[in-house]
């Protein structure tokens, strides 16, 4: 059956599938005729690439932000499109049955490997498949891949929340050093960042521009703070201390360890679960989970951020925040002075 078929058949309009390939082409910053190519590759890939599906210490949040998406049928459409042949979680095979399939596509070559969850770099017995050690894995698994795509916050950089453990979890780099890895964390994966990422290299054959962490810039490209709708709290020094005072609750959440002044991601602009709402949006402070200090480095997550630690526990608030603004007014791009303030050199 063909893609259009399958669109016919799972009741997506044609209309709504060129749209879908417009934005992708969009979001990587590609001219509109770039659209086409997408919808072919797709159409292309009903038959190719093989897409194998590792999980290691993970708690399949990121299979399940994929696969619960609000926009089920385009999920479901490219994992019927681009031939998953291996998840376990999903699949329907199991033990011998399923490895198998793994071992086929893998002498076949040239797939795209997603892989989620984090590997133990303290002791490969923390997560062993079918009696062998993850790390094993996801090496002989990688030798084949077309690219790699680390999903989620436990399988870039530090391991996300498993990268806390005894286990010592380590994302996809810190073992494969001969593939190109695309890194898309956040905890969990943005399911229409994977959706979007996965098509761009099937249209084109390649990564989208990343930043020096090997993220797509078109997701992390920008910082959180310079986009958030409390920056002009944080730039009055009108900052959160008591959760049951209504009258901040739109105040700036540094106090409460929000991380977003450190944090590359579109999280600001591109809510989750197809925009309804986000992590400071729902009052939360950002935990950071797109920067290789999440978890552990990051952590207690609703402490506050390193520029207060020295001020102790008296700190004053209205002080703290004119200070914040009276570095804004000196270096005279008001823009800047959370990014000068806090100290954050790790930019793209
Ligand atoms: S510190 Fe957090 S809540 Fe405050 S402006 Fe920056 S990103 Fe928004
Ligand atoms: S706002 Fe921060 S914690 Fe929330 S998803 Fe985005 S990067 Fe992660």
């Amino acid at each position: 059956m063909g893609l259009l078929e399958e669109l016919a058949a799972k009741q997506i309009e044609r209309r709504d599938f060129v749209k879908f390939c417009a934005a992708v082409s969009a979001v990587f910053g590609m001219p509109k005729a770039f659209a086409k190519d997408i919808a072919f590759a797709a159409e292309a890939a009903t038959k190719k690439p093989a897409v194998i599906w590792l999980e290691g210490q993970d708690c399949a949040g990121c299979s399940e932000s994929f696969l619960a998406t609000l926009n089920p049928s385009l999920a479901e459409l490219l994992l019927g499109t681009i031939s998953l042949r291996y998840h376990e979680t999903v699949m329907a095979g199991a033990g011998a049955v399923a490895e198998e399939a793994r071992l086929k596509t893998m002498e076949e070559g040239g797939y795209v490997l997603v892989v989620e969850g984090s590997i133990p770099a303290a002791d490969d017995r923390f997560c062993t498949v079918g009696g062998k050690s993850f790390k094993e894995v996801l090496t002989e698994t990688a030798k084949n891949a077309a690219v790699i795509i680390a999903a989620g916050s436990c399988a870039t950089f530090n391991g996300g929340i498993p990268g806390a453990s005894p286990s010592k979890g380590r994302g996809v780099a810190y073992f494969i050093k001969d593939k190109p890895i695309i890194n898309l964390p956040t905890c969990p994966v943005k399911p229409a960042r994977l959706v979007a990422t996965i098509m761009y290299y099937l249209a084109s054959g390649k990564a989208p521009a990343m930043d020096k962490l090997n993220r797509p810039l078109a997701f992390y490209g920008e910082l959180l703070h310079d986009n958030c709708p409390r920056r002009g709290q944080f730039e009055a020094g009108h900052f959160l201390q008591d959760w049951n005072d209504p009258a901040q609750r739109d105040y700036c959440l540094l106090l409460k360890g929000c991380k977003g002044p450190k944090t590359y991601t579109d999280c600001a602009k591109v809510w989750w679960n197809e925009g309804a709402n986000w992590c400071i949006g729902a009052g939360a402070p950002c935990a950071g989970c797109s920067q290789p200090e999440f978890y552990g480095g990051f952590s207690p997550l609703y402490d506050k951020q390193d520029i207060f630690n020295g001020v102790g526990k008296s700190v004053n608030i209205d002080t703290a925040g004119k200070a914040l603004v009276g570095v804004a007014a000196v270096g005279a791009v008001v823009h800047g002075a959370g990014r000068l303030v806090l100290g954050n050199k790790d930019k793209k």
